[in-house]
């Protein structure tokens, strides 16, 4: 069933886009099984939850903390930990900048951006990160490198207003690249698109989906 669901998204998405099998709330046989079907990149919203996983997986397994990250647990995986999709404050990356020196790693994080219309959903303003993106502190920061940005669409089954928030992170992308990271080459990654709606963010120009319930089944 997994190894099915798989190859079907997996067909659907072009090959410069990364899939991240999203495997919250999900069993150790269930990753394993989307690891045996080839499966290498798996998402993770809770640390402790990730950190368990990863100790009773491959080592190969490369693992993205997608959700909303609390300072204080960052060091719980700074020695492991792939990708960092959801850093949405100065404080926050100060914290993994300081955890990643420890372990002597350059940690990869992207920024996440709110660009639902729904006012829970957690997320910077382009102005916020353009400010602290010039400011001394985060220009001193060694260990800590920006490959992209993140974001999530409203929870709704209007796709005209789906397609307009991707585009808007799209647009956040490429004014960021403009802005800050125009030499930089290891600034190219968006990450946007779930189970409901990765085939319109792929349309406008995701290049990593977070895709869970369709390969897993519901939660
Ligand atoms: C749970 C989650 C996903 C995957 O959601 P599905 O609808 O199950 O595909 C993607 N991104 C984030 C940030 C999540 O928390």
């Amino acid at each position: 069933m997994i190894e099915q669901q798989l190859e079907h998204v997996r067909a659907e998405l072009p090959s410069n886009v990364t899939l991240i099998a999203v495997s919250k709330t999900k069993p150790i046989s269930a990753l394993q099984e989307a690891y045996n079907a080839g499966q290498r990149h798996f998402g993770e919203n809770k640390v402790q939850e990730m950190v368990e996983k990863a100790q009773q997986l491959p080592a190969d397994i490369k693992w993205h903390l997608i959700g909303h990250l609390q300072t204080n647990k960052v060091k719980y995986m700074a020695d492991f930990v792939h990708l960092i999709h959801g850093v949405d404050s100065l404080k926050l990356l100060l914290e993994i900048d300081k955890q990643a020196a420890k372990v002597e790693r350059i940690q990869d994080v992207l920024l996440q951006f709110h660009i639902a219309q729904e006012e829970t959903k957690f997320g910077l303003e382009l102005n916020e990160a353009l400010e602290f993106l010039a400011s001394d502190t985060y220009l001193s920061l060694k260990n800590v490198r920006i490959c992209g940005v993140m974001g999530m669409a409203s929870f709704t089954t209007n796709e005209v207003q789906i397609r307009e928030e991707f585009k808007n992170l799209v647009h956040i992308f490429n004014h960021l690249k403009q802005a800050c990271f125009y030499e930089e080459d290891h600034f190219k990654e968006i990450s946007m698109g779930m189970s409901g709606d990765y085939l319109l963010a792929v349309e406008q120009g995701s290049t990593m989906v977070r895709v869970g319930s369709k390969i897993f089944g519901s939660r």
